[in-house]
């Protein structure tokens, strides 16, 4: 018969509580050790000193702790119990902030579009008191949708405004230039007002889309504001010729059809224009 060794040099933290006990030698033993067996150890101290050896193992292999086991000393549970209480509470708090944002952001927006109804509201109060002009109205609220985005790229204007801008663009590109690079209005850069213009069909002859279009507006007369009188007048334009890009031709406003010989110099130097003048407004 032997005297059994115990659980041996073994990691006594990962022992459970009341699982152990030491000896006067200082000894680590199962709490149900024979302390007398035919081996070096009894069975329980054997399958206790397995079961450490085992955790240690894994402890290695794994590099994070996930899960804290019982532990036997007073001192350290206690200092669990405190970190396990302050993760909780740290939870917890998070969880609430997060809610707290959740709920502010929806606030936020409620009140943003409460903020630009009333300034719309206030804006359009004041113009109707002061009496202030369509236009200077339309710039007005043009500032402030603009001043209104924090983004300078990606503005969105108003058709109305676009038209103003065509035709301060067609009045003088340098004069148009000197408002929008010293931010007096916030006009489009020339590149968009360019591609506006490249939208419109400016090519010789009669255009059938204006025959629908006025229809459209004759429809909302009355059969007494229709009738009205047909000015036709001639006019000098300033003659120019452009390279068009889709087809690399030159375009210019003269276009002789189909009758004769196609002139080489391609410029328009007068043209007919055409004004109709209702006879009851
Ligand atoms: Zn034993």
């Amino acid at each position: 018969m032997n005297i059994c060794s115990g659980l041996g040099d073994v990691n006594i933290h990962l022992l459970s509580a009341g699982m152990a006990y030491q000896d006067y030698v200082d000894k680590w033993r199962n709490k149900n050790c024979s302390l007398l067996s035919k081996k070096k150890r009894c069975d329980f101290c054997m399958k206790s000193r397995k079961a450490i050896l085992q955790q240690t193992a894994r402890l290695k292999n794994c590099s994070t702790i996930n899960r804290i086991r019982n532990i036997s000393n007073p001192v350290l549970r206690r200092k669990l119990s405190a970190i396990q209480m302050k993760v909780r509470r740290e939870r917890y708090q998070k969880l609430q902030a997060k809610d707290r944002v959740k709920h502010l952001m929806t606030c936020m927006k409620t009140q943003e579009a409460q903020i630009a109804n009333m300034q719309d509201m206030t804006l359009e109060k004041k113009c109707a008191e002061l009496n202030v002009p369509e236009t200077q109205k339309l710039a007005l609220k043009e500032i402030i949708a603009t001043a209104s985005k924090k983004n300078v790229k990606g503005r969105r204007y108003t058709e109305e405004w676009i038209m103003l801008c065509m035709l301060m663009n067609i009045r003088s590109v340098g004069y148009y230039e000197f408002l929008r690079k010293n931010n007096i209005l916030p006009l489009p850069c020339t590149r968009m007002i360019r591609n506006y213009f490249s939208l419109i069909n400016a090519m010789c002859g009669f255009d059938e889309q204006f025959a629908k279009l006025f229809e459209k507006h004759l429809a909302s007369k009355t059969p007494l504001q229709r009738h009205g009188v047909l000015l036709l007048d001639e006019i000098n334009l300033r003659k120019s010729v452009a390279v068009s890009t889709k087809n690399l031709t030159c375009v210019g406003l003269t276009d002789f059809g189909d009758d004769g010989q196609q002139s080489t110099d391609n410029r328009a130097g007068n043209t007919r224009s055409c004004a109709n003048v209702p006879a009851a407004c």
